[in-house]
């Protein structure tokens, strides 16, 4: 079995501030029941959750970076079965909050991941030597630079395959040229396509560049990179395309399961629906909403930001209430979409209702009680909400972009399992909705493809199973 080392800034049950630390709790663990021997090194917050104390495994590892030199301990500790080695450096991680503080990312990041790159090669080369190195997003970026580059004479690190995973391509390390010197950097290597990106550094595009493979979270997301969603990237990306590919994530079955989730007012099965309407009434109560039988509930929960699509709603936000159909919100993020929300909910007291802030009880209820759940998104790596309603036979209405492309089926009508449209416009987005308003009418096809969406596998299993064949390819 080839030892596979993840690099990532967070993981479940440690610190989460987005999907990626919903990835990095549930893959390693997955691919450990699979058979494979995995670990992963993060660093040590303030903010880091510990059931127990963890080992000191080394003491002292020094590291120097640029002008500045760090001692940094490498504790370890088991979670589901995966080691995983935090990196201790109290002066960078001793901090509140991961990245920043009251909305500003701290001056000093690329020293931080830096340091914690080096980690990375400090474990490899004491506690944990790999075959595989797959390192996420922008903080990890410089493992493989270091690795490649920096100390490409090392043995410890011959034949190393890396495979680099981008979660969400809008987020790239981008720190101005003089950062080169902070992280001691060679200006040799600040050229396009490697370091350089507009006259500044991209990590990256450099942590890319030093890797063999590179994925995303959804097979159509990798291809969108490639393109339009590149966000100055497509070019790069495209000259590599023979080596960039998308798989899926997946969805926690133990939390986001409607026969056992205890956050709904009552349990139902794919084979048994009839909990699902008690579910519909518990929303609409809860929402103070009076139930008129035959009006689909739509349902949203999201982070109320411009990536979501809202704009699209906010276009179209008078014909669709026009239709026969509930709207239930709930989200937080810009100032503008919340209060679009609260218009629309003033607007439409009996039909529409918003609730603007972060709940996770009522984010189940939602998944459970709507008929139909409305996600516009303009790009989405991944998504899970649509995967959450496929599983609470919740068809949703989605953007056909990314994971959502790939999750849902439209077409042809009887292997449908929710509504999907292409442009982005609020003309588009009406037409689905009033596609989904008019099949909610007939109940029994309705019910069906709730079926064929609850039936799918959305399991970890099934990604953590494309992962480790991504990584005999990469071996072989
Ligand atoms: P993204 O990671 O881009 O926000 P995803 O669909 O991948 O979008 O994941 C969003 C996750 O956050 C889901 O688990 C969703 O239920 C949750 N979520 C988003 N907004 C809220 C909210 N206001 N309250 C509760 N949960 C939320």
């Amino acid at each position: 079995m080839p030892k596979i080392l993840m690099a990532a800034s967070e993981a479940m049950p440690f610190v989460k501030t987005g999907g990626l630390a919903d990835v990095m709790g549930a893959l390693p663990a997955e691919l450990v029941r699979a058979g494979e021997e995995v670990a992963v090194v993060l660093p040590w917050y303030r903010d880091a959750k510990l059931a127990s104390a963890p080992r000191e495994a080394f003491r002292d590892l020094r590291i120097t970076v640029g002008p500045t030199s760090f001692l940094v301990d490498i504790f370890e500790t088991v979670e589901l079965g995966v080691r995983c080695f935090l990196v201790s450096c109290p002066p960078l991680f001793d901090r509140a909050g991961l990245y920043g503080a009251a909305g500003s990312d701290f001056p000093d990041n690329h020293i931080r991941f830096a340091v914690y790159c080096r980690a990375v090669l400090g474990v490899m080369r004491h506690l944990f030597r790999p075959r595989i190195l797959h390192c996420h997003d922008w903080q990890a970026a410089l493992a493989p630079l270091f690795m490649r580059y920096t100390f490409a004479g090392d043995p410890t690190f011959f034949g190393v395959r890396v495979l680099f995973t981008i979660h969400n391509i809008g987020f790239q390390g981008i720190f101005p040229a003089s950062a080169l010197y902070d992280l001691g950097i060679p200006t040799a290597l600040f050229l396009p396509n490697l370091l350089e990106f507009y006259g500044n550094l991209n990590l990256l595009m450099g942590g890319m560049y030093f890797s063999d493979w590179i994925s995303t979270v959804s097979p159509t997301y990798a291809v969108e990179i490639q393109g339009d969603l590149g966000f100055g990237l497509q070019n790069f990306l495209r000259a590599r395309s023979d080596r960039v590919s998308g798989i899926l994530n997946g969805i926690d079955y133990d939390t986001w399961s409607p026969e056992k989730d205890r956050l709904i007012a009552r349990n139902y099965s794919e084979t048994d629906l009839s909990g699902k309407s008690a579910c519909r009434q518990a929303l609409l109560d809860r929402f103070r909403l009076r139930d008129r039988p035959g009006a689909p509930v739509v349902g949203v929960v999201s982070r109320l930001t411009d990536q979501k699509g809202f704009d699209l709603v906010a276009q179209i936000a008078a014909e669709m209430m026009r239709e026969d159909l509930f709207l239930v919100v709930l989200g937080s993020g810009d100032a503008s979409y919340e209060q679009m929300f609260r218009d629309i909910a003033s607007a439409h007291p009996e039909k529409a209702a918003v609730h603007i802030g972060y709940d996770e009880a009522l984010s189940h209820m939602i998944e459970a009680g709507a008929d139909m759940f409305l996600m516009p998104s303009r790009y989405e790596p991944c998504g899970l909400n649509q995967m959450y309603s496929l599983h609470y036979g919740t068809p949703p209405i989605v953007r056909a972009t990314g994971g959502l492309e790939d999750s849902v089926v439209s077409a042809p009508p009887q292997e449908a399992t929710g509504f999907k449209f292409r442009d982005y416009s609020g003309a588009a987005l009406l037409a689905a909705v009033r596609d989904a308003v008019g099949a909610f009418g007939d109940r029994p096809r309705w019910r069906e493809m709730m079926r064929r969406g609850m039936r799918r596998d959305f399991s970890w299993a099934a990604s953590a199973g494309e992962y480790a064949a991504l990584y005999r390819k990469l071996l072989m």
